[in-house]
């Protein structure tokens, strides 16, 4: 092999220490396991994941599979037991307490499920917004316009006086959105933002994550059980026990506006190489323990042990 052949497979080979060099958010085998005295819990099992800068992706997983513990740890206030956690230039495994809060102020921008913990109940929508600013150091007639701007931005400038008790769900989760957005973070994390919420208002608040994502440019990682949410975004990624197991990608079929989108989903393989086989395979074909597989000019195929592939060694037309 000549060596420019050698030198691109290289480049196009990650090594390991370079996992995710370009992407913004970077999990890399993270485990966390809870302990409350002999009871061990394992919420993350080696999960990969890497979101872009400028992307939209959307969590989704049965309930206890490790989601909020996803988020708890990109927000910077959990650390997972293993594996290497970066965003941007974060690396959040080996951050001091100052780092830590510096991180929180200036990265990430975070909106949970409970509206009521998202926004303090004795100021209104405005002074919501001016508290992270406050922080940020910024002058006061800047921080005011700021936050007329996150404000307009997500739909929700008339809520600026009001306290959160006279607004609606949807409308104080909005204003937590622009509470997030306040010190312009890169990655905004939202945790089941929509569980309280019913269809119409979801879509709100969900239509104010997408504005954020797309005018403001943020990197947005939305927790959501809800399917209508999930497949308005280009991708979703299933969290199963603690790993993430299949991604949905929606692409547009054609180049034209309006072109059908497609949503095709793809298992996730890990940086050994292994992958999931989907339960409703293993069953069709009764796929255990061991199975064949074999290299194909564009594929790989897979067969149950024991059992030479149906049309020997050829690949499927
Ligand atoms: P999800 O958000 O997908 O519902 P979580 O990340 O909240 O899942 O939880 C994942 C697993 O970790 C669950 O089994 C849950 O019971 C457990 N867990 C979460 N937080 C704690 C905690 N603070 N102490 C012990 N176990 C926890
Ligand atoms: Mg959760």
């Amino acid at each position: 092999m000549s060596q420019s052949t050698l030198e691109d497979l290289g480049a196009r080979t990650p090594r390991a220490g370079q996992f995710g060099r370009d992407a913004l958010v970077v999990c890399d085998n993270l485990v966390r396991i809870y302990r409350s005295g002999p009871v061990e819990v394992q919420a993350l099992q080696g999960l990969d994941l890497l979101v872009d800068e400028g992307e939209m992706v959307a969590v989704v997983g049965a309930s206890g599979s490790g989601k909020s513990t996803l988020l708890h740890v990109l927000s910077g206030i959990d650390q997972p037991t293993a594996g290497r956690v970066r965003v941007g230039p974060w690396d959040l495994m080996g951050m001091s307490r100052a780092e830590r809060v510096a991180y929180r102020r200036t990265m990430v921008g975070f909106v949970w499920q409970q509206a009521a913990q998202n926004l303090v109940p004795y100021l209104s929508g405005t002074q919501n917004v001016l508290l992270p600013l406050a922080f940020a150091g910024a002058g006061r007639r800047e921080r005011r316009a700021r936050a007329e701007e996150v404000l307009r931005l997500v739909g929700v400038r008339h809520c600026a006086d009001r306290l959160p008790r006279q607004m609606s769900g949807g409308e104080q989760q909005r204003v937590a959105i622009a509470v997030a957005l306040a010190n312009s973070p890169r990655v905004l994390l939202a945790d089941e933002p929509t569980g309280e919420l019913d269809t119409t208002t979801s879509q709100e608040v969900f239509d104010a994550l997408r504005t954020a994502n797309r005018e403001a440019g943020v990197t947005v990682v939305v927790v959501t059980h809800d399917s209508a949410v999930s497949e308005q975004v280009a991708r979703t990624v299933a969290i199963r026990d603690g790993r993430t197991s299949t991604e949905v990608l929606r692409v547009a079929e054609g180049h034209e506006d309006g072109a059908p989108v497609v949503a095709q989903e793809y298992a996730v393989m890990d940086r050994a190489g292994r992958v999931q086989v989907p339960r409703e395979y293993r069953e069709a074909l009764a796929l255990t323990h061991r199975v064949r597989l074999a290299l194909e000019a564009d594929h790989v195929s897979l067969w149950p042990s024991g059992r030479a592939g149906r049309h020997g060694d050829r690949a499927e037309p």
